[in-house]
């Protein structure tokens, strides 16, 4: 089983992963850990990545997808995955695309974590993180809705989202994911919600 989880910044992606990692034997790739143990280690990439997270900017996309594939082409991955903060843009989710179909070994599932952003920014408050700042909070969320957001449409119109509410407890939403109906494509209609994928 290969999937991506999806969701704003503080909506416990990590805390299900880990979960669904779990249960179903699949190797959980965080980029965001990723990204801070190569900062930790002071590598190349690391010096690279450190103003972006500080400012809570994303990473050049040739940066992280370069990070991401590497990683995915190793042995263990092939047992299946789940990512945890990969694809956050199209063009990232493009270049997983391409690389996943010239491996014969395509995405099964894009989970969506859907909580409201009072929620969110009352989560990373308390959360701690270094870019756990109030400010770098806001620049964050705004950049899911910018950049990361259109990833709701690009893999609903594959027949691949799953939506879950994630607020409740982490037993509740646990429950939610591994029950998700799956979300029929959308079709353009008449201006519900914006969206347009004629
Ligand atoms: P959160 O979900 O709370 O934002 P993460 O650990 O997933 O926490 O991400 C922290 C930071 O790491 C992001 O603000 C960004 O700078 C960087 N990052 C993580 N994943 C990506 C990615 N796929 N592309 C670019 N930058 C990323």
């Amino acid at each position: 089983m290969r999937v991506v989880l999806l969701g704003p910044p503080g909506a416990g992606k990590g805390t299900q992963a880990d979960r669904i990692a779990a249960r179903f034997q699949l190797v959980h790739l965080a980029t965001g850990d990723l990204l801070r143990a190569n900062v930790a280690a002071g590598t190349p990439l690391g010096e690279v990545a450190q103003a972006y997270l500080d400012s809570g900017e994303l990473v050049p996309d040739e940066v992280v997808v370069a990070m991401m594939l590497e990683r995915l082409g190793q042995p263990d991955c092939a047992r299946g995955f789940l990512l945890d903060g990969f694809p956050r843009s199209v063009a990232q989710a493009r270049a997983l695309d391409a690389y996943l179909a010239e491996v014969g070994a395509p995405l099964d599932a894009a989970i969506s974590l859907e909580v409201a952003e009072e929620a969110l920014v009352a989560r990373l408050a308390g959360r701690g993180r270094a870019d756990d700042n109030a400010r770098t909070i806001r620049h964050r969320l705004g950049v899911f809705a910018s950049s990361t957001r259109p990833l709701l449409d690009y893999y609903g119109g594959q027949g691949l989202l799953f939506s879950v509410v994630a607020e409740g407890t982490i037993d509740e939403v646990s429950e939610r994911i591994l029950h998700a109906p799956r979300e029929v494509p959308r079709r353009a209609t008449s201006g519900s919600d914006g969206v347009d994928d004629s």
